[in-house]
């Protein structure tokens, strides 16, 4: 079995509400989220992705309609914070994203995996799926979704 991995990044805010330090600050990361698909190369002279298990532009495209372009430049928020909730509906426009856990990297990668997972697997007749989501919060910390 092989896999690729597509990288994208995007900039988001967040904030932890019950966090015992600096993570209860309204602040924001570069996040990257890496996806590894696994599967079967496709045995077809006559298609454009001969060769692939995808095209890494089409695993980009997917990612960025679904999730990334949702995320990117918005505020990440637990629908229990309503604190900031009911501050953020104040700003006309404002992109903010109301999730039903607290958005730590190891729940965002989960939700990212339960928003991609079926956008990837089986999509084509070589066994592709979804193996594995990371999700980079710095540099030096990530938290990964792996496929049960
Ligand atoms: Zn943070």
């Amino acid at each position: 079995m092989l896999t690729i991995t597509k990288r994208l990044e995007f900039d988001a805010g967040h904030r932890i509400p019950q966090h015992k330090s600096q993570c209860r600050n309204l602040h924001g990361h570069r996040y990257a989220l890496e996806i590894t698909l696994e599967g079967e190369p496709i045995d077809d002279p006559e298609s454009s992705d001969h060769g692939m298990l995808m095209d890494f532009t089409d695993v980009k495209a997917l990612a960025k309609d679904h999730l990334v372009d949702l995320w990117d430049h918005a505020f990440l928020v637990h629908d229990g914070d309503t604190l900031i909730r009911n501050l953020l509906a104040q700003i006309p426009g404002h992109k903010t994203v109301v999730l039903n856990r607290v958005p730590t990297a190891e729940n965002l990668v989960a939700i990212a995996f339960e928003i991609l997972d079926p956008l990837y697997t089986e999509r084509f007749g070589n066994h592709l799926k979804l193996r594995r989501l990371r999700l980079y919060e710095t540099p030096t910390s990530w938290a990964d979704c792996d496929r049960k």
